[in-house]
């Protein structure tokens, strides 16, 4: 049962028909784990905690520099040097102190354990890090939802290989490669804030219907492709590989 503050700081939510209160007790219900609090982890730790997903942890060990400031958006000038997941943890409690949040000032390691979680945000800009959080997402049956972007392009995709042997995992669709990948980071090839910012509530937004919505379509399988300059959205139907050394055993 909610209580009378949840109910009402989650008013606009729950009277969505789909919704409804039943779906906010699952949300607070849901342990969230968010690798990365840059450019997407910053909108996907706001925007969670605000909706009230109930428990939620963040992995950074960076701090903050003041060339992250035109997109990690939860960051101040006055937070360059400091952590950015302990900082990022600080803002969130500052929107909802009522859920339970905490951060670990690392980066994320195939060692850590994931079987507590419910749901697994990719916000890292590290390629290592997506191959590991898909295999642990697959071996736990957890859902994935992986965001990146680069200059004003961003993509979006929802992993469910683990709860679904239908659905394909992110190394079906791009498997690894020994080959030198083309420049994707942002120290390197630039990236516009918005765009970011977009692509995170977007991750948020595809979170909040896998837990809560009570009649909806999953997006697993598709791959969200947007670009920034034509304000254009494309879906990709994405199709399993069925010898994919994570997802087909
Ligand atoms: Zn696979």
């Amino acid at each position: 049962m909610l209580n009378e503050d949840d109910l009402n700081r989650y008013s606009r939510q729950v009277i969505i028909p789909n919704f409804d209160e039943e779906g906010q007790e699952k949300l607070l219900k849901t342990k969230c784990l968010i690798v990365g609090a840059g450019g997407l982890g910053c909108p996907v730790a706001l925007y969670a905690c605000a909706a009230g997903f109930g428990h939620i942890e963040i992995y950074d060990q960076d701090v903050v520099e003041i060339s992250n400031l035109n997109r990690q958006i939860a960051h101040k000038n006055n937070d360059v040097g400091n952590n950015k997941a302990e900082n990022l943890v600080l803002e969130c409690l500052k929107i909802n102190p009522n859920i339970s949040i905490s951060f670990k000032k690392k980066n994320f390691e195939e060692t850590e354990d994931v079987s507590n979680f419910d749901l697994i945000f990719d916000c890292s800009d590290n390629p290592e890090t997506i191959y590991t959080l898909n295999y642990l997402s697959h071996k736990y049956k957890k859902i994935l939802i992986s965001g990146s972007a680069v200059q004003m392009e961003g993509q979006l995709a929802i992993w469910k290989s683990g709860l679904n042997l239908d659905y394909p995992c992110y190394e079906c669709i791009f498997p690894k490669t020994n080959e030198k990948a083309p420049i994707t980071n942002c120290r390197e090839a630039g990236i516009i804030g918005p765009v970011t910012g977009l692509i995170g509530s977007m991750q948020v937004n595809e979170a909040i219907k896998e837990i809560a919505l009570k009649d909806y379509k999953s997006s697993a399988g598709v791959l969200f492709l947007y670009d920034g300059l034509t304000q254009s959205l494309d879906k990709i139907k994405l199709v399993k590989n069925y010898q994919c050394p994570v997802c087909s055993d």
